[in-house]
């Protein structure tokens, strides 16, 4: 079939997703083109903004891929006090940034539990609540996510990381730490509190293949996720997993393949979030504008203090890690002018299918 064909489809099967994972030269770039024209048409060109604060970099678990992962012995660890993550906060309020969005290596023991609840219910005072709160605070109770919930947050991301169990096993250690059931019914935890939820999955990993893929887009589509977050794999040296960069496609490769995944998942789920990821833009620096312009309609600039991000290095090399937030903040709006889009700021930019499907469920 035409490929102009597919991408007119309401409703795209696994077999034409794989098909446009596999679009390259001027076929690949009317599916960017269509994937652009859809997000345009149902979210305008306006572009939200999430002030990333990276917490800490202590986790409790050893992911193969992640250059935190609590084996890696060579991390420097940190954690941002109370004040300093609450001035984060500020700084984001006063910069225009309408919403912050908290990361950390995951921890569940209850000084963190408590610590994170204090720093929302500080942030919420900001401004009467005027700032919007993403976590990504990896996996907890249903407890502890309704907790965070109740002391403001609104939004959570965590990723599956893969949807295929088997691939999922590959790049994670098989315990009771890294569970791939656990992982899933936190997500579905998440749905059910009320949260925006979102997920994704890292794209280019080994052992990857354009069928596993194929099943992740559906996976979001079928627990009608309001947001998601993809980027490509970046190998780190000081990980597990690094031993099999060499059977991973190549820069340019990966970058195309996220490119895609954004672009197909726009024509699936038109109207929810969309992260152009840090990653992007850490492989080709102008990764950040191809990902907008596939499809993706969130950023999030790094508001951490510059003393800690040399120490939350998840992949090598990463982008914007020595830019302060000021420079950060008018180098994207110019960015964003010069490929048509626009920073809608002191908004909380939520996702339009979370708001559309729990239309009267929840106060604004
Ligand atoms: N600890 C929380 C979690 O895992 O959900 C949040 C922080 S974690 C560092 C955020 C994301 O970084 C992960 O979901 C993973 O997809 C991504 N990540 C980690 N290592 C990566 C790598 N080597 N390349 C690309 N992305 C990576
Ligand atoms: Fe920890 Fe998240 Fe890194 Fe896994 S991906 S090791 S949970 S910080």
């Amino acid at each position: 079939m035409p490929i102009e064909e597919i991408l007119e489809k309401e409703c795209l099967q696994k077999d034409d997703i794989i098909t446009l994972l596999s679009l390259q030269g001027k076929d690949m770039k009317l599916l960017f083109k269509k994937a652009l024209d859809v997000k345009l048409a149902r979210l305008d060109h306006y572009v939200h903004l999430r002030g990333l604060i990276e917490l800490s970099n202590i986790c409790r678990k050893s992911c193969l891929y992640c250059g935190v992962r609590s084996n890696n012995s060579k991390v420097e660890r940190y954690t941002l006090s109370e004040d300093e993550a609450v001035e984060c906060a500020k700084l984001a309020h006063e910069l225009g940034y309408g919403s912050v969005a908290i990361q950390s290596g995951e921890r569940n023991d209850r000084e963190f539990i408590d610590k994170i609840t204090r720093i929302l219910q500080r942030i919420k005072q900001i401004d009467n609540g005027s700032l919007g709160i993403t976590l990504s605070l990896g996996e907890q109770t249903e407890e502890v996510y309704r907790r965070w919930f109740e002391a403001g947050a609104h939004r959570y991301l965590l990723r599956i990381e893969s949807s295929n169990e088997e691939l999922y096993y590959k790049i994670h250690p098989h315990d009771e730490r890294h569970d791939f059931h656990r992982r899933l019914d936190c997500i579905d935890a998440l749905l059910n509190i009320g949260y925006q939820t979102g997920t994704g999955v890292m794209v280019g990993l080994p052992f990857h293949t354009l069928d596993i893929l194929a099943d992740d887009l559906l996976f979001f589509k079928e627990k009608e996720v309001a947001m998601v977050g993809m980027g490509p794999f970046i190998p780190h040296p000081d990980t597990p997993l690094n031993q099999y960069a060499g059977l991973i496609p190549s820069v340019e490769d990966r970058m195309n393949l996220t490119l895609k995944m954004i672009a197909i998942l726009r024509l699936m789920m038109p109207e929810i979030n969309m992260v152009a990821a840090t990653a992007n833009q850490t492989i080709d620096p102008m990764g950040r504008e191809k990902a907008i312009l596939a499809g993706a309609n969130v950023i999030m600039p790094n508001l951490t203090p510059n003393q800690y991000r040399e120490d939350y290095l998840i992949y090598p090399d990463k982008a914007c890690v020595s830019d302060k937030p000021d420079e950060c903040f008018s180098c994207l709006d110019i960015r964003m002018k010069a490929i048509g889009h626009e920073i809608l700021y002191n908004a909380w930019g939520d996702s339009v299918a979370f708001t559309k499907q729990h239309k009267g469920e929840h106060p604004a």
